[in-house]
């Protein structure tokens, strides 16, 4: 059973040398009397929140990961023997399992069972139809978090300014795409030409910009949102922040949905412009989807209906192979994923 296991908890930013591949074993069966399942993981997640798992804190709202076990993680997998009467071999899951071609999962209240449908990606239950499991507050489910951090954070109204950062990525190309939906002016911020291009042309923003070729991120908002940002969706934190604080509109509203600048240590200088939520008097609010579950029903009609129709579309970076892991996780503390990032460990 290959399995890629963190080597030891780390400092500063995650390095593929921090993970490995090694070979444990897994009984190819569900023990009788212990409820488990045996899966065959199809599809892994790789999610920016992981990396706060790789130091040894206890504190927060997360487990550290165990060094030298495999990486826990989000997943698609496929049942293949049950000790659960909710669970027959043949079914798909997703929620959470193992960095590892096949898991004994004993915590099966993770699981949510998939209903499998020819139109829709089985690995789209990481991305675009990403939800939580139902007991831990997880960071990680892109979907729906795009979704309630929209809706139930930023209250949008039709013709506002919008402005998403990391608006290629898991969450920022889906609230991109249910802000057009909703009848506002969209502007993402990414770090690559092509992440830009995309966003026009594929994704349906109306501007984008590449934050890295901008000397003062002051003025590259000022020129997309003359009048100011109604609504700025924060997945970096950091300076990109500092600067939204500034261009903020009065009574404007902030979804601190992540700070991935955070976790790729890149961005040392700290925010300046916190009284702008003072003279300004927006309304700033972090937020975790796993508090949002009744909105769960409504979100999966409204983004399935939507992806069915052709009304948004959704982008992977597919990566093949277990092996592939480490590299593809790290790759997104540089900005190296377009989208989505998924590991194919098996097509089933
Ligand atoms: P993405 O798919 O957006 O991947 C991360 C992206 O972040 C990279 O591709 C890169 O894009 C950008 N990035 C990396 N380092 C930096 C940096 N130093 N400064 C600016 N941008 C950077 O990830 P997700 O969509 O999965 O996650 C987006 C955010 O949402 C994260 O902060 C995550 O923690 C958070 N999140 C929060 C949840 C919640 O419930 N609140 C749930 C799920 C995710 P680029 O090329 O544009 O730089």
């Amino acid at each position: 059973n290959g399995q890629v296991v963190l080597k030891g908890y780390i400092e500063g930013a995650p390095k593929k040398d921090d993970m490995e591949m090694k070979i444990g074993t897994v009984e190819l069966k569900a023990p009788k009397g212990s409820g488990a399942l045996l899966v065959k993981n199809l599809y892994l997640s790789c999610d920016p929140y992981m990396r706060a798992r790789m130091r040894n804190f206890h504190g927060s709202y997360i487990q550290p990961f165990v060094p030298g076990q495999p990486i826990e993680g989000f997943g698609v997998a496929k049942v293949l023997d049950s000790d659960n009467p909710n669970f027959k071999p043949g079914d798909f899951i997703s929620g959470f399992t193992c960095w590892e071609e096949y898991s004994l999962i004993h915590n099966t209240s993770q699981l949510r069972k998939i209903q499998p449908d020819d139109s829709i990606p089985l690995s789209y239950h990481l991305g675009l139809l990403g939800i939580a499991p139902f007991l831990r507050n997880l960071l990680c489910m892109p979907g729906f978090t795009a979704y309630a951090g929209f809706y139930e954070i930023c209250s949008p109204k039709k013709g506002e300014c919008v402005f998403v950062s990391a608006a290629s990525g898991a969450v920022g190309q889906l609230v991109g795409q249910l802000a057009k939906l909703h009848g506002c002016y969209v502007v993402g911020s990414a770090g690559s030409s092509q992440k830009v291009d995309l966003l026009k042309n594929k994704l349906g923003f109306d501007e984008a910009f590449n934050y890295k070729e901008e000397t003062d991120l002051d003025a590259a908002l000022k020129r997309y949102f003359p009048q100011g940002i109604d609504i700025y969706f924060d997945n970096v934190g950091g300076a990109m922040l500092d600067a939204a604080l500034l261009n903020m509109q009065v009574h404007g509203r902030i979804a601190v949905c992540g700070m991935v600048s955070l976790h790729s240590y890149s961005d040392p200088k700290g925010i300046h412009n916190l009284f702008c939520l003072v003279t300004k008097r927006i309304k700033m609010q972090g937020f975790l989807q796993s508090d949002y579950m009744h909105k769960f029903p409504q979100f999966l009609e409204h983004v399935t209906d939507s992806y069915k129709q052709g009304k948004i579309v959704y982008i992977e970076d597919m990566t093949e192979g277990l092996e592939t892991a480490p590299a593809a996780f790290v790759g997104l503390f540089s900005g190296k994923n377009i989208g989505k990032q998924v590991v194919c460990v098996a097509r089933e």
